[in-house]
C-alpha cells in the first residue's frame, strides 16, 4: 500500500464509499488530470466518463480557469458579501448569471455547494410565504430517488432511501411523490401516458395536503444521481401547468443539468420550464473550485426585500472571489468556444448515435441519453427485461471492470451512467464506446 493509501486508510472518513472495499483494497489514488483523463498512482490512464462528479465540464486542463484563479488570488484571495459588502468578481458573476439564466431569474444568492443551495431554497420558499401572510404554507414536495445534496435539508429534499435511513431524515415538512422512471416503474404503460400520470401525482398530493399548506415543488430536470432518469416529454409541461394553476413555487435543481449538459445553457430551456428558483453548482466552475448559486425570481426577491431588513442566512464562502473569478472564466470560455452549440449540434448527437447502439448488447435492456448524460440498464433477460435478483451485483461488477479497463462509469444499482466532460472529442467518444462494449462483454 502506498503512503497516500496508508494515510487515507488511517485518517480519511470517506463520503459515499464502501468501508469493506476501502479496507480491503485501499483507495484509488488519483495524481493527475489531463483533458478528459485522470491518472492514478500506478500510472494508469483512465477516461473519466463521469467528469469527476458531473462537474469537470471543461476537462482537467482548462488553462484560462487556472489563470483566472491565479490572478484573483494575487488581487483579493478572500472576501465575503456579508454586512453590506461586495466585490467585483461576485457582482460581475451575478450580472452574468442573470443574463444567461431564464428571464425572470435576476437575483443570485451565492453558496459554496449544491447542498447549500438546497438549504437556501428551503428557507427561502418558507420565508417567502410567511412574508405574504401564509406561514402555514411550509411543505415542499419532492420526489422519490431525487438527489439534492447531503446536508440535512438537501438529503431530506432528496428522496434517497439509504440516506433517509441514517441520521433521522427527512426533516419535517417535506414529502415525496414517485419519479418519472419509465424503465424501472412504468413497464407496459405508454411512455407519454406514464409521464402524464407521474406528473399528475403532484396535483393529487397538493390536493391531499391542501394547497394552503404547500410552499413549493422541487425537482432535477433530469434526475442525475438517481440513474439519469430522463422524464417523458409529457412530464414537465404537466408539472408546469400544475404549479402555475395552484400557485406553487417551482424550484429547479440544475446542479447537474446546468451549464450546457443538456445542450442548452440550462435544462429549464431544454424542457421549457419557467422556475421561480434555480440551484446551480458543479459546472459553474467546471468543478475547479467550490461554488453554488441560487437564482431567485424578481417576485420572490422583491417580497423578501420589502418584508424584512435582512435575510438571516449566509455562508462564509458565499461568493468567494476566487471561485467567482473561475466561474466567470468558465462561462467566458464556454461562450468563446460556442461550447453549448457544439454540444447541441455536434458532440451530443454523435455520442447519442453510438451510445444508443449499446442497446444491442445482450446485457442491456435499455439505453437512453439526453445531451451529455446517458444510462444503460443491465438486465438478466433481454427479452423480458427482467433484472438481476441481487440488486447492485451486475452494476458493481461492471463498474469495477470498467475501472480496470481504464474507464470511469458509475453504477446506480444495475444502471450504468455517464456524464463526460463537454469538451470530449469524437475520437474520445469512440474510445469511450469501445471501452464500454469491451467492459459489457467482460461483465456478461
Ligand atoms: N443537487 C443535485 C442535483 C446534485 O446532483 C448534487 C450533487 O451531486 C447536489 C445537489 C449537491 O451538490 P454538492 O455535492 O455540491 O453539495
Amino acid at each position: 500500500m502506498s503512503l497516500s493509501q496508508q494515510q487515507d486508510r488511517q485518517h480519511c472518513f470517506h463520503p459515499f464509499s464502501n468501508y469493506h472495499q476501502l479496507n480491503r483494497d485501499g483507495a484509488r489514488v488519483i495524481v493527475k488530470g489531463e483533458g478528459i483523463y485522470v491518472y492514478d498512482e500506478q500510472g494508469n490512464k483512465i477516461l473519466d466518463a463521469m467528469a469527476g462528479l458531473w462537474c469537470v465540464n471543461l476537462g482537467y486542463s482548462a488553462k484560462p480557469l487556472i489563470e483566472a484563479a491565479q490572478k484573483q488570488f494575487n488581487t483579493l484571495p478572500y472576501y465575503n458579501l456579508f454586512f453590506q459588502t461586495t466585490h467585483s468578481p461576485a457582482a460581475k458573476l451575478a450580472a452574468k448569471l442573470a443574463e444567461i439564466t431564464p428571464a425572470k431569474l435576476n437575483h443570485v444568492f451565492f453558496t459554496g455547494s449544491g447542498s447549500e443551495c438546497n438549504d437556501t431554497v428551503l428557507r427561502t420558499v418558507r420565508h417567502y410565504w410567511a412574508c405574504l401572510g401564509q406561514p402555514q404554507k411550509q411543505i415542499v414536495i419532492s420526489r422519490d430517488n431525487a438527489y439534492h445534496g447531503s446536508t440535512m435539508a438537501g438529503a431530506s429534499l432528496g428522496g434517497m432511501k439509504p440516506m433517509h435511513a441514517q441520521g433521522g431524515l427527512p426533516i419535517p415538512g417535506i414529502v415525496h411523490i414517485p419519479q418519472p422512471y419509465h424503465f424501472g416503474e412504468g413497464q407496459g404503460v405508454d411512455v407519454e401516458m406514464f409521464g402524464q400520470q407521474r406528473a399528475q401525482l403532484l396535483e393529487q398530493k397538493i390536493l391531499e395536503l391542501g394547497v394552503e399548506n404547500v410552499a413549493a415543488f422541487i425537482a432535477e430536470p433530469i434526475q442525475g444521481a438517481g440513474g439519469v432518469i430522463i422524464p417523458p416529454d409529457s412530464y414537465w409541461p404537466e408539472i408546469q401547468r400544475i404549479c402555475d394553476h395552484y400557485g406553487i413555487l417551482l424550484i429547479v435543481d440544475e446542479v447537474i443539468c446546468g451549464f450546457g449538459r443538456t445542450g442548452e445553457w440550462f435544462a429549464s430551456q431544454t424542457y421549457a420550464i419557467t422556475p421561480d428558483l434555480m440551484c446551480l453548482a458543479k459546472g459553474i466552475t467546471s468543478g475547479y473550485l467550490p461554488l453554488g448559486a441560487v437564482m431567485v425570481s424578481d417576485r420572490i426577491a422583491q417580497v423578501l426585500q420589502e418584508h424584512d431588513d435582512e435575510f438571516t442566512h449566509g455562508f462564509t464562502y458565499s461568493g468567494h472571489p476566487v471561485a467567482c473569478a473561475v466561474a466567470l472564466a468558465t462561462i467566458e470560455e464556454m461562450e468563446k468556444n460556442h461550447l453549448v452549440e457544439k454540444v447541441r449540434n455536434d458532440i451530443a448527437p454523435y455520442l447519442a448515435q453510438k451510445w444508443l447502439a449499446l442497446a444491442e448488447h445482450p446485457l442491456v435492456g435499455e439505453a437512453r441519453i439526453k445531451g451529455m448524460m446517458a444510462a444503460i440498464e443491465l438486465v438478466e433477460n433481454k427479452a423480458t427485461l427482467k433484472r438481476y435478483n441481487k440488486t447492485k451485483a451486475a452494476g458493481t461488477l461492471c463498474r469495477n471492470i470498467c475501472v480496470s479497463n481504464g474507464l470511469i462509469m458509475r453504477a446506480v444499482g444495475d444502471t450504468m451512467i455517464i456524464a463526460p466532460p463537454l469538451i470530449i472529442s469524437k475520437a474520445e467518444v469512440d474510445e469511450l464506446i469501445q471501452l464500454a462494449w469491451q467492459c459489457l462483454d467482460q461483465t456478461y
